[in-house]
């Protein structure tokens, strides 16, 4: 592990935190925002980062992974109501040999059904009214 974090602020993730691109959100408070992934695993597929530059779990400050952490309870239980899912798998990865294609830390928060095999990324791109639609459901459960 390098020393100093090699955080790369125009990642798409630092570009949505400063309002530069869009995201569908679904929760928001001082150090953290979680979002709709655009290219769900499944349907209330959401994404947790929190509002400090950290490239991966190695480099968040211990005070944001709290922030981070409480933010995916929150919206995990608001996530598995509104899917009407029995469970949901928390993903974080660590550096591109582990999967990681976006470089600002994040967990994924994945409905989970009996039977479904675990997937972790997808290709398809959801329609953003589908999202929206999903992200509505998810706000209603906060
Ligand atoms: P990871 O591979 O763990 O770094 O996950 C990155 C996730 O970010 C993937 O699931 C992508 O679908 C998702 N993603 C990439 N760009 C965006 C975006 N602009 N808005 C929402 N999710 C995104």
């Amino acid at each position: 592990m390098q020393l100093h974090d090699p955080y790369d602020n125009n990642n798409i993730f630092a570009q949505i935190l400063r309002g530069e691109s869009p995201s569908t959100r679904v929760y928001e408070d001082d150090m953290t925002l979680a979002f709709m992934d655009i290219m769900p695993v499944t349907p209330g597929h959401v994404l947790v980062i929190p509002k400090s530059p950290a490239t991966n779990l190695l480099y968040l400050d211990p005070e944001y992974a709290r922030a981070m952490i409480t933010t995916t309870q929150i919206v995990g239980r608001a996530v598995q109501k509104a899917i009407e899912a029995p469970g949901f798998a928390i993903v974080q990865l660590n550096a591109a040999a582990a999967g990681q294609t976006v470089f600002h830390i994040h967990t994924h928060i994945i409905p989970r059904f009996h039977g479904l095999e675990l997937q972790i990324h997808s290709r398809v791109r959801a329609d953003n009214d589908e999202l929206e639609s999903i992200a509505r459901k998810i706000r209603a459960q906060l």
